[in-house]
């Protein structure tokens, strides 16, 4: 008699057991890292599929990243021994795309809307900016990008922030004024931005009370992991998806007495579990509220809550440290973490002269481990910021340490990859102006923008798409060899359109992305462009799109009725953590955001530096050292057997070389536990001659060829842009004195 998820629940301590068995209307477990979360909403899945409480389509499961979501349906599948397709396991983004594919024509787009992704929208919020001349207002476009974002993530609209915003104002009148164009655009392109995808889903369930009901009815279980990082859109939409079927209305209150308009029918509302740890919650930046985790209780009356404190991750001294750090921020519930695994080695410090004699000892531990036989894949290596990774891959490439950058290539986002989309997208939704507009002069065809202007004009005049326009050259106007150009471009999304749509009722073949798109680039001479350019960065172009055309293919075999929406969906939504392939045999880059919710054997913390963890930006931000604190708790925790920290005494940014201070955390982490090869006071000195201890090039006096181990003066890799010094506008480099003097004074605060 024993239960049919019994073999499910072995080896489980018992407040796991709990929240796997616990059925109930509302169920939060909130639990430091490594605890067993995610391990457990995956083991309640598959109990609930088991149990045959559950048919797999009444499952949704959120999860982080697509690659999490993959990693957890594979499990679920391993442990249950059946594939159970129907469930839905993905993250927000992806379930929003899923639903808003199906009821998009209720509410005038089609199903075939492009996703704007964040670069998308800034060109098109730049344009607006400057239609608006918003610059006379202090508007930018970054700093409008992300005030409409945040009022997306907040559900609010730009008639609702016109409402309660000081209208008197003119720069708040013309912000609002582009935040309306810029939605209309949005819509007349039939194009939703990533806040959208959320935030229209949740307009959507509010104002088709049976659409939403079609999803209440269906998803009876509802699991979300890392929900201390939603933010109120995706809170709203979880709560819509949790109300009982059929309370078609918020209830609204009159004479004081709050009334449903319906009564809710007898059908109970889904049953919801969600996991979380509040320390780890480092997304406030992007509108995340720990308050959904905080006021579940309040939301969600009667919820159960279970906690988890063992942890299976870590050793012990990991576990103190991270213990102890955390425990400076204030305003939270203490939770201590132990593991019965033992004390483990101790935590291993490092302070580099610069960040290259930081990047080889890094480099130097990971062929120790290596050599000792821990597997290149067991490794990882975070830091902050994305222009931390260079000096990393300098060395790395220089010492042959396999190692893969994780959401840092940003394949998607170059320039030769956003074309091709842009081609795709010309032919999938050919309202959207922005895309056609993108690859109008790509390869270049002599169409400049007065051609481009008279376009957009003609088709504003005939109320057409800008797709439609091209067809029309004749009337627009041009010269004769513009025309023909047009005509050329027309033709090959014409041509490419038939490959992939074919006229209803056909169904294109799995092949058809991978036709089209490569039709597309032949065609239209992109391909014979970059050929025949004598520019080497040409070559690197041709094979990042031969890259494209190998997704393509990739994507038909495992989609093998897929469309050529289905494929800009699936990389429009790649996460920093789902890379194009895994990272087997190599050390795993990443930064701290990235690390949420992973696990390696060995973990190397780098930059551990005052203005770069905790970074400069967030000392301007409310609450932002504390988000800071839990960046740095995540990073410790990802660690299961080894952790190293490691700073730089002297920076190189842009020309210029900053000085930097250990960061505050570091003190915040018991002196026993961390064993310093080199610790901050070593690289500093106290007086005398060693006060001098680096001039401008990060070398010590009198030495030649540099006194960091490994010079500065390191090849600079042909295939990685450098860093882009407009991203950190807060780095303020401080500069060496010319006589090479500088007094690091915070090397003193550490003692060991
Ligand atoms: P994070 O907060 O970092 O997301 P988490 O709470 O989700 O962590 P998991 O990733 O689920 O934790 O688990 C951490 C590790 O502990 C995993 O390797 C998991 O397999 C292991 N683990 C969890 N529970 C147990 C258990 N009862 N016995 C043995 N190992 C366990
Ligand atoms: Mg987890």
């Amino acid at each position: 008699d024993a239960r049919p998820d019994a073999d499910l629940l072995a080896g489980l301590n018992g407040p796991q057991r709990e929240a796997v068995t616990y059925r109930g209307p509302a169920l939060l477990i909130v639990a430091g890292a490594g605890s067993g979360k995610t391990s457990v909403l995956t083991r309640r899945i598959a109990s609930l599929l088991r149990t045959r409480e559950a048919y797999p389509s009444q499952i949704l499961a959120i999860t982080f990243t697509n690659k999490a979501a993959g990693e957890m349906r594979e499990r679920v599948h391993q442990l249950i021994g059946q594939k159970a397709d129907g469930m839905w396991i993905s993250t927000f983004h992806s379930a929003c795309v899923r639903i808003l594919r199906r009821e998009a024509e209720q509410f005038g787009f089609t199903k075939a809307f492009t996703i704007y992704d964040s670069g998308d929208s800034r060109a098109l919020i730049k344009r607006l900016v400057k239609e608006h001349e918003g610059d006379s207002f202090g508007l930018t476009p970054a700093g409008t990008q992300s005030r409409i974002s945040k009022l997306k993530n907040e559900l609010a609209d730009a008639e609702s922030y016109a409402r309660s915003a000081n209208m008197s104002d003119p720069a708040e009148r013309v912000f609002v004024e582009i935040f309306s164009s810029y939605q209309r655009e949005l819509q007349r392109a039939n194009a939703f931005d990533f806040d959208d995808l959320i935030a229209q889903t949740v307009y959507l369930f509010r104002a088709f009370p049976q659409v939403a009901d079609v999803y209440r009815k269906r998803f009876r279980h509802i699991l979300v992991d890392e929900y201390q990082d939603t933010n109120h859109a995706q809170y709203a939409l979880i709560h819509e998806l949790t109300r009982p079927v059929g309370s078609d209305a918020e209830p609204f209150s009159s004479g004081g007495m709050m009334i449903f308009e319906a009564e809710p029918s007898g059908e109970q509302a889904a049953s919801l579990t969600v996991v979380g740890d509040s320390d780890q919650s480092i997304y406030a930046f992007r509108g995340a509220d720990i308050r959904n985790i905080s006021e579940f209780e309040r939301d969600y009356p009667g919820a159960k809550v279970v906690l988890l404190e063992q942890n299976y991750r870590s050793t012990q001294n990991i576990l103190s440290a991270a213990n102890a750090v955390i425990a400076n921020n204030f305003d939270r519930k203490d939770k201590k973490l132990w593991t019965d695994v033992g004390a483990g080695d101790p935590i291993i410090g490092f302070t580099g002269y610069s960040q290259h004699d930081e990047a080889q000892f890094v480099a130097d531990e990971i062929e120790a481990l290596h050599k000792k036989g821990v597997d290149y894949s067991g490794i990882a290596v975070f830091y902050r910021t994305n222009s931390q990774s260079r000096a990393l891959e300098e060395i790395f490439i220089r010492s042959a340490v396999p190692y893969k950058i994780m959401g840092g290539t940003k394949f998607y986002e170059r320039a030769e990859i956003k074309d091709a989309l842009a081609y795709l997208v010309a032919v999938a939704n050919p309202a959207d102006g922005m895309a056609v507009r993108r690859i109008l002069n790509r390869p270049r065809r002599g169409i400049g923008d007065v051609t481009e202007t008279a376009i957009a004009r003609y088709a504003a005049e005939h109320g057409i798409t800008f797709r439609d326009a091209l067809a029309n050259s004749a009337q627009i106007g041009v010269g004769p060899k513009l025309q023909k150009a047009i005509d050329q471009l027309d033709a090959v999304l014409t041509e490419a359109t038939a490959v992939m749509l074919p006229a209803s009722g056909e169904l294109a073949p799995s092949s058809s992305v991978t036709e089209g798109l490569t039709l597309l680039l032949n065609k239209s001479g992109y391909f014979d462009a970059l050929r025949a350019s004598k520019d080497p960065q040409d070559e690197a172009r041709l094979e990042n799109l031969d890259e494209l055309i190998a997704v393509t293919r990739e994507f038909a075999r495992n989609n093998p009725e897929g469309t050529v929406i289905d494929f800009l969906t699936e990389v429009t939504l790649v996460a920093d953590a789902d890379d194009l392939d895994d990272a087997s045999g190599s050390v795993s880059l990443m930064t701290l955001h990235t690390a949420k919710g992973l696990e390696y054997d060995a973990v190397f913390l780098t930059g551990v530096e005052e203005d770069l963890l905790p970074h400069r930006i967030s000392a301007n931000e409310p609450g932002g050292p504390q988000e800071e604190r839990r960046l740095f708790y995540v990073g410790i925790t990802r660690a299961r057997k080894r952790l190293h920290v490691s700073l730089a005494m002297t920076r190189a940014q842009f020309g210029e070389v900053t000085v930097a201070m250990p960061s505050r955390f570091l003190q915040e982490i018991p002196a026993d536990l961390i064993d310093w090869r080199q610790s901050p006071g070593d690289v500093n000195g106290r007086g005398g001659s060693q006060s001098r201890a680096l001039n401008a090039r990060g070398r010590r006096p009198g030495q030649t060829g540099g006194g960091n181990r490994y010079g500065d003066d390191l090849v600079p890799l042909p295939k990685r842009a450098p860093a882009d010094p407009s991203k950190f506008p807060n780095r303020i480099p401080a500069k060496v004195r010319d006589n090479g003097d500088m007094v690091l004074a915070a090397g003193d605060r550490i003692r060991h």
